[in-house]
């Protein structure tokens, strides 16, 4: 479902049925709306879009009359034919297409192509035509329309879209569709995309009551309520224990800075546009922190640094705020506030193939932790233009290497494609729907220690410049706890789950002893809520299911009389009945080893 890589599908039949299925959709469109207007259409991953500009909004009526004329538009066999064209026939061909005379401006004055992207090459143009729609375009496509199976094609939903993604230009309609080769290919990517609907962790953070955002507040900006932030609670314990078994030192650093600070990192210079306006405190320009390293630097120069000291490992739950565009904002994934799980590594150059096999290391034991078997990762190297020292890019690079071999990852080199100030590997991992997010970032940073005039003294008793590593492993608690909400489709395992276990008592008279029994669990430090409510055992039970509480300890008559809890898990499966202390020392275990389930 998911393609290998990106020339891989650009070559496949199956970009091509989507790219010609565009066509017929805009064709289709043009049909329906003789005086709309097409921007574009290019195929995407799982399918392909095209935007126009019409006098009236979508429904979903129209997508399926769109749907429908679509398949008759297959029906008629059409050729898809390619024709290379002069500036004035395209100006004269599209001489009422406002969006296409732009593309076509654009070709000509060079930079883009008819998608909007960046060519070097000789601007030419030309068009494919399929029955009487004729578009700007390159191709590729099929050579005609029967290679489209009408049962495999699939009008999936209308968004908004500016104009080239400018805020400032029209908003457009865009339909995004689908196309497979087969009925069967595209009913499983329907199902798939049914499942990424139901686990949308946007929806799931409302019914769970783990998360809200408040527009009249501040939009991108989350709020973590009691369940969730018993969640951050387990997942920070659990991340500096690590830490501290790892052998890293935990600072704390301000939230604000004063403009000399973020003059001196460069951030003023190269990441501006991020950072939030500045606030006046005493006549002096302060600004939020859209990264912590600064401040942990400033700790470093307090004193003169041995080599002796070094390593020096410094981690910092630290929240950083971060302008993001309204449109871009997307439930956790995408916000203007987040905590980074953050640490820089200060290291001579002698350790620094040892530090950086040990943070690869560190990171995939946390990413495995969670539940994440499935990581690639990407190293990305030096670009033309960089900062620092080649022979240390070079030493960087090879370290990086050489932790990705010696752990036997999976991986993939973007060559030059490294930030100016460093080379970097980013983790990857695959969520139960098979969706890649990264997480883990391990950048070095030729850049900052300059800025800084960061330094120790080695052995020689001479100045020298140290090595500097930042690294995030779950990147922000926010994103990472919305990738957990998907991820689990909110059935979390038992040691992150905010509630572990629901004790209910079938009727009022077994009410004292559920609460002995859930006073006991406590005592162990499990998670435990007892419904006292009025509403029937089976009420309860649904309930708790609902809310995807791991274990459900129900109470009669029974369990009261044998000093005992009925076991029930949220899967449905029932353990029976066990003594309290044997249902706790279970839990234990269950916690203790990470299970799923
Ligand atoms: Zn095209
Ligand atoms: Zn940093």
């Amino acid at each position: 479902m998911h393609e290998k890589s990106p020339e891989a599908y650009h070559e496949s039949q199956l970009y091509r049925i989507r790219h010609s299925t565009a066509h017929l959709m805009a064709a289709a469109v043009l049909e329906m709306f003789p005086d709309g207007k097409v921007a574009i259409g290019p195929p995407i991953e799982n399918g392909f879009y095209y935007d126009f500009d019409l006098p009236r909004a979508l429904t979903p009526e129209d997508l399926q009359k769109i749907e429908s004329r679509m398949r008759a538009l297959i029906a008629e066999r059409q050729d898809f034919v390619y024709q290379e064209i002069t500036p004035e026939e395209g100006l004269t061909l599209f001489a009422g297409q406002p969006y296409k005379l732009e593309l076509i401006d654009g070709i000509l004055t060079g930079g883009v192509d008819e998608d909007g992207n960046p060519v070097e090459e000789a601007p030419e143009l030309s068009i494919y035509k399929s029955g009487i729609f004729v578009d700007l375009c390159r191709g590729p496509h099929v050579q005609n329309s029967r290679e489209i199976n009408p049962q495999a094609i699939k009008l999936l939903n209308v968004a908004g879209a500016y104009w080239r993604g400018d805020e400032k230009r029209p908003m457009l309609q865009r339909i995004y569709g689908t196309a497979f080769e087969s009925p069967k290919a595209l009913k499983e990517h329907l199902d798939w995309l049914e499942e990424v609907k139901k686990r949308d962790h946007r929806r799931l953070i409302k019914e769970l009551d783990l998360v809200s955002f408040h527009e009249e507040a501040g939009p991108g900006l989350a709020y973590w309520h009691p369940r969730a932030a018993m969640m951050r609670k387990t997942i920070e314990d659990f991340w500096r224990d690590r830490h501290i078994e790892g052998a890293y030192d935990f600072v704390y650093t301000p939230h604000i800075g004063k403009a000399w600070l973020w003059q001196t990192s460069g951030h003023l210079d190269f990441f501006r546009e991020s950072m939030y306006s500045p606030m006046d405190v005493d006549g002096q320009d302060y600004y939020m922190k859209p990264m912590n390293c600064p401040f942990h630097i400033m700790i470093y120069k307090t004193s003169l640094r041995s080599y002796r000291e070094l390593p020096l490992r410094w981690a910092e739950l630290g929240t950083v705020y971060r302008y993001e565009k309204s449109g871009v904002l997307h439930g956790l994934m995408r916000v203007r506030g987040f905590t980074q799980d953050d640490a820089h590594i200060i290291c001579t150059p002698e350790q620094i193939e040892d530090e950086v096999l040990r943070v690869l290391r560190f990171s995939l034991a946390m990413l495995r932790a969670f539940g994440f078997e499935q990581i690639e990762a990407y190293l990305s190297t030096r670009p033309e233009k960089a900062a620092g020292d080649p022979a240390r890019w070079e030493q960087a690079q090879q370290s990086l290497q050489r932790a990705i071999d010696a752990e036997r990852l999976v991986y993939q080199v973007d060559e030059g494609g490294g930030a100016f100030y460093g080379p970097k590997i980013d983790l990857k991992i695959k969520d139960a729907l098979g969706r890649e997010w990264q997480l883990t970032t391990i950048q070095f940073d030729f850049n900052l220690p300059e800025r800084f005039d960061m330094t120790y003294v080695g052995e020689d008793g001479m100045e020298h410049r140290p090595y500097m590593v930042h690294r995030a492993l779950l990147g922000s608690l926010e994103r990472f706890f919305g990738i957990l909400v998907e991820h689990y489709a909110g059935a979390f395992p038992v040691w992150l789950a905010p509630e572990q276990v629901r004790v209910i008592p079938i009727a009022d008279r077994h009410i004292d002893y559920a609460k002995q029994v859930e006073d006991a669990l406590r005592q162990a430090h499990l998670r435990v809520s007892t419904d006292v409510s009025s509403s029937r055992m089976n009420a309860k039970i649904r309930e708790a299911q609902l809310q995807k509480v791991p274990y459900m300890l129900v109470i009669g008559d029974k369990e009261v009389a044998a000093g005992a809890v009925a076991v029930r898990l949220r899967s449905g499966n029932d353990l029976g009945a066990l003594p309290v202390a044997d249902f706790i020392a279970h839990a234990e275990k269950a916690i203790s080893a990470h299970a799923l389930e």
